[in-house]
């Protein structure tokens, strides 16, 4: 079983929405906030790299709070060291970002080298084009019902020609 690995790319951010709002301030680094899913309050601490900005939002946002939900997430920052995002309260971050899993699967050649990614229900993500016509022709047709089932059925298809299917836990 392959453990999940966070790249913290940020995309999963994005297509969520606004989820988290600022319940209250303790001070310029530690908040309370809420989660619009389950409806939980959680405290967040922020990132040293970050506390000034979401500081300054906060304080200029006042009362319309809701100023602070226009992006993606209140959260969700420029990363500096590259052209992405970074989410400033990873180490704090509520259940839902915690529990999100973007690939249930990696498929990896004989070698242990990842060639693929299965995300959603059985899409697949990959730059190797055998695995690719592989799973669109073969695996992708497979139906779903049973998740072990389709694990079990994936496998046999994939080590049938010398790739190894690895579920994340
Ligand atoms: S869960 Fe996936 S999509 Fe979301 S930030 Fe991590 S790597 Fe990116
Ligand atoms: S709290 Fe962090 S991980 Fe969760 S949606 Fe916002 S930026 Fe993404």
């Amino acid at each position: 079983m392959a453990v999940f690995e966070c790249e913290q790319c940020g995309k999963c951010c994005v297509s969520l929405g606004p989820l988290i709002t600022i319940e209250r301030q303790l001070n310029d680094r530690d908040y309370y906030c809420r989660c619009k899913i389950d409806n939980a309050i959680f405290p967040v601490h922020v990132d040293p790299a970050y506390r000034e900005e979401i500081a300054d939002e906060f304080a200029a946002a006042g009362l319309d709070r809701n100023s602070m939900d226009k992006k993606p997430c209140t959260f969700q920052r420029k990363n500096p060291d590259d052209d992405g995002t970074t989410c400033a309260i990873y180490t704090s971050r509520p259940a839902v970002c915690r529990d999100f899993r973007c690939y249930r699967m990696l498929i990896r050649n004989k070698e242990g080298a990842i060639l693929g990614r299965v995300i959603g229900k059985n899409t697949i993500r990959t730059e190797d084009a055998a695995l690719k016509k592989l799973w669109d022709e073969q695996a992708a047709a497979i139906p779903y019902g049973n998740p072990a089932v389709w694990i079990k059925n994936v496998a046999g298809i994939l080590a049938e020609h010398g790739f190894c299917a690895d579920p994340v836990e």
